[in-house]
């Protein structure tokens, strides 16, 4: 504001304690994601989460479901990573999901088996998805090892707080932490902090989205059988239910993820309402008679706050449309028997040459991001611009001047799935 005080801060030297090709901020699905993929591809990675753990909402935020990696008709069209964390988690017995056997199957009793476990949404008439449900711990686990195992530099409890730019290039990003801070110094930059601190702090354009929070919670205790009509959701837990709460119809405003005032406001009164709910859970409804809160999402569960305004909007029009330099592709969670193709210029800033966007802050309007903010949809993006970037160096052009062809048959030989190019956007067989 105008009137408010400010005070000077003196002149400071930045220590630089690491430099790498490629530099990864944000540690949720699409950046977990993306740092592994540029890895593979041979960059030097270091990817830098502000907390002691990979996922944001996909794990910390208890928004435990992956929603969805078909195409509504019972054709994968999420593979890569995103199917590569299935089998990591199937591996410790740490998900559940419908065999693709079932995949597009109408059957009402499947669907209900599948509705019960928070897989199936949107209007009827449903069928079976390939979506995902799975441990929240086990994620966090299962992440710390596999970025390890890729040989990617983590590095917890730092938060980006400002770029140092050379012209339209970001040289370095500054973390701030309890060791003061802190300058990495890198060749490029991913965004993946979901709120898009990194382009806002480049000046690129963006759209701010104010929306009600939500804080999903778990409890235990719970009997299963007579908990069928609660609006809770069967976790692979035994007794465990996932409830995944939203304030929308309780908290009368909607709130800004990049305003601390509004967190803290969305801080007290959702987790006043859960305890509200826990109790009306307790009292009233069948199943919870003696069930016990063992867990709350870490923040608020907030769908969206910034999105890049970059070279390509993907709009809800955009639905079932091909696009030549597509570089991801998602079906959408509440419709069936569709697809959004995600063009590598929804990742792409207007101005800043080494950076990229990946995850739910991509280039998208606000219906495109019902679907393309779904944790597979994150970690797809999150894929294609870790490749990008790892070939960008590697071919020494910039990241605007990529041959996409090629971006593209290396996403696929990576394991991604990608209809052909400037082809239909109904899946068919993988290339
Ligand atoms: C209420 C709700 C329900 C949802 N339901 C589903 C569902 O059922 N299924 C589904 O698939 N998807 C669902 N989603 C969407 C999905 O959970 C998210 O959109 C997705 O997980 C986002 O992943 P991301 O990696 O882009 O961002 P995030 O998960 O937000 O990760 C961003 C990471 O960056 C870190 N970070 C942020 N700023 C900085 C900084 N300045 N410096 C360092 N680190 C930083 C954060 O700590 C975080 O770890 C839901 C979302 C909400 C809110």
């Amino acid at each position: 504001m105008a009137d408010q005080p400010t005070v000077e801060l003196p002149a400071e030297r930045v220590p630089v304690i690491a430099r790498c090709d490629l530099l990864v901020v944000g540690g949720g699905a699409a950046g977990l994601s993306a740092a592994i993929a540029a890895r593979r591809q041979g960059a030097d990675v270091i990817l830098v989460e502000r907390y002691g753990y990979l996922g944001g909402l996909a794990s910390g935020g208890l928004i435990v479901l992956l929603l969805t990696m078909d195409d509504g008709a019972g054709r994968q069209v999420v593979a890569g990573l995103c199917q590569e964390l299935v089998e990591r988690l199937e591996a410790r017995d740490a998900c559940f999901y419908p065999p693709s056997a079932e995949w597009g199957d109408p059957n009402d009793e499947l669907v209900e088996r599948y509705r019960r476990w928070g897989l199936v949404w949107g209007s009827a008439p449903h069928k079976v998805r390939y979506s995902v449900a799975y441990d929240p711990e086990e994620f966090k686990l299962v992440a710390n090892n596999w970025v390890a195992e890729a040989g990617v530099r983590l590095l917890y409890h730092r938060w980006a707080s400002d770029l140092v730019r050379d012209g339209d290039r970001v040289t370095h990003v500054v973390f701030t932490s309890k060791a003061g801070r802190q300058a990495i110094a890198c060749d490029a930059v991913v965004d993946t902090t979901g709120d898009g601190d990194l382009f806002a702090l480049a000046d690129e354009p963006f759209e701010l989205e104010q929306v009600h929070p939500w804080l999903w919670f778990r409890m235990s205790g719970v009997d299963e059988n007579e908990a069928g009509g609660s609006g809770s959701f069967r976790t692979i837990r035994p007794g465990q239910a996932l409830l995944p709460w939203g304030a929308a119809e309780r908290i009368g405003r909607r709130i800004d993820a990049t305003d601390p005032d509004d967190l803290t406001f969305a801080e007290v009164e959702c987790r006043r309402m859960v305890m509200e709910e826990v109790d009306r859970l307790r009292s009233q409804v069948r199943g919870f008679e003696n069930a016990y809160l063992t867990d709350v999402a870490l923040t608020p569960d907030v769908t969206e706050s910034r999105r890049l305004t970059g070279r390509y909007v993907l709009q809800r029009d955009d639905l079932d449309k091909p696009f030549d330099d597509v570089v991801a592709v998602t079906g959408h969670w509440t419709k069936y028997d569709c697809t959004y193709q995600i063009p590598y210029r929804s990742l792409l800033p207007q101005q800043t040459e080494n950076l990229l966007a990946a995850g739910r802050c991509i280039s998208v309007d606000h219906r495109a991001h019902h679907a393309t903010k779904e944790i597979p949809a994150c970690f797809a993006t999150g894929e294609a611009a870790g490749v990008a970037a790892a070939l960008s160096m590697s071919r020494s052009v910039a990241l605007a001047d990529l041959d996409v062809g090629e971006l593209q048959r290396a996403l696929v030989k990576a394991g991604a799935w990608l209809p052909e190019r400037g082809g239909s956007a109904a899946p068919g067989d993988r290339r």
